[in-house]
């Protein structure tokens, strides 16, 4: 996938491809920043620019859909959104590095130990000591490169320090601060941010099949990563959202607090009480989103706003029942506690303390 078909990090991207036209690319990177948001995939869009069999010498963004489409919060276009050099995506070079199958460019990553053993590094180093085979650049990406060890990091080091010529290492970290200090200060660091939903739900939409409904969703509850995003989805969002759902409706049908804590339940799942870890957390999260979701559904409708911009149509019988339950001034309190739920559950709150509270509040 060249650069062009990337998704978001526009300013890291174009400034990989003015590096490489400027014969500036530094010899040794660390591609740091969360799960799931593009770096490997860059890494290798990286690795096809600097051996494409075309040797295209400059790509463009793509013009994206008209409004209404889920590409909608793209960047628009601007000056000097080309780029200077890209691959074509589509020579024997490029297909192969997409497939891993090019003999210059070498993707290291976890093996069962889900570490990265001083002996794959070693291999690796051996490699760059020749010219490349095919190509005009020997690209050597490590993937999760915090899974090396002090001594696989040792044994990198004088590479890094010292690279062979037509060589190019890219260390690809969601926790690039564990790496060596040796290690970080011999590699230039590129910080890629989370993915902001519209760019989540074009890459869903566009990449993995998904209708502008389930891809604006799932972005809403993949918390800027596209990694999360396919998850939750796998996990089913049907079941996310139909537990939201219940809740709200047995919160707003409850006759006493007892009732409404009942509702809670619903929230954090079987396990709920004094349950803390981190995967409750996740859940109760994605339930709290899903429940915002669905909050966000009710304003628009109790507004009469039009019916295009709710995004649960499949739901729109649910909605209708919910509404009669939840009016306007109900509305922004649920909305406000729902919001501040999930910022507690952001800074590690207890998941049956937070679920409880929003009970309370709804
Ligand atoms: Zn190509």
């Amino acid at each position: 996938m060249p650069f062009r078909d990337t998704i978001g990090h526009r300013q890291l991207v174009r400034l990989l491809s003015r590096s490489i036209a400027a014969g500036s690319l530094p010899p040794s990177l660390i591609f740091s920043g969360p799960e799931g948001v593009g770096k490997k995939r860059t890494a290798l869009a990286l690795a096809q620019a600097l051996n494409c069999g075309r040797s295209v010498a400059s790509g463009r963004w793509p013009v994206v859909g008209g409004q209404g489409s889920v590409v909608r919060g793209q960047e628009p276009g601007e000056a000097g959104d080309e780029l200077p050099i890209d691959a074509c995506g589509e020579c024997p070079a490029c297909r192969r590095i997409a497939r891993n199958a090019y003999p210059d460019v070498f993707l290291v990553q976890p093996e069962d130990s889900a570490s990265i053993k001083i002996e794959q590094i070693r291999d690796v180093i051996a490699q760059t000591a020749y010219r490349p085979f095919e190509g005009r650049r020997r690209v050597v990406i490590i993937d999760e490169a915090d899974a090396m060890g002090a001594d696989a990091q040792d044994a990198l080091l004088k590479s890094l320090e010292e690279p062979p010529p037509h060589s190019v290492f890219v260390l690809v970290s969601a926790r690039a601060d564990v790496l060596a200090p040796t290690v970080r200060s011999r590699c230039p660091s590129l910080r890629f941010g989370r993915l902001n939903p519209a760019e989540i739900a074009r890459a869903l939409a566009r990449d993995h099949g998904y209708t502008e409904e389930e891809s604006r969703l799932a972005a809403a509850l993949a918390g800027g990563s596209l990694g999360r995003a396919l998850e939750a989805a796998a996990g089913g969002l049907d079941d996310v959202r139909a537990a939201a759902c219940r809740a709200l409706r047995q919160v707003a049908e409850a006759a006493d607090s007892r009732g409404r804590l009942e509702g809670a339940r619903g929230l954090t799942g079987a396990r709920g009480a004094g349950s803390t870890t981190a995967a409750d957390r996740e859940q109760l999260a994605a339930r709290v989103t899903a429940l915002l979701a669905l909050v966000r559904d009710l304003a628009i409708l109790s507004s009469r706003a039009h019916g295009g911009a709710v995004a649960h149509l499949d739901l729109t019988s649910e909605l209708e029942g919910l509404s009669r339950l939840y009016d306007r001034d109900r509305i922004v309190r649920a909305f406000t506690a729902a919001d501040r739920a999930l910022r507690a559950l952001g800074r590690n709150a207890s998941p049956k303390i937070v679920a409880d509270w929003l009970a309370l509040q709804l």
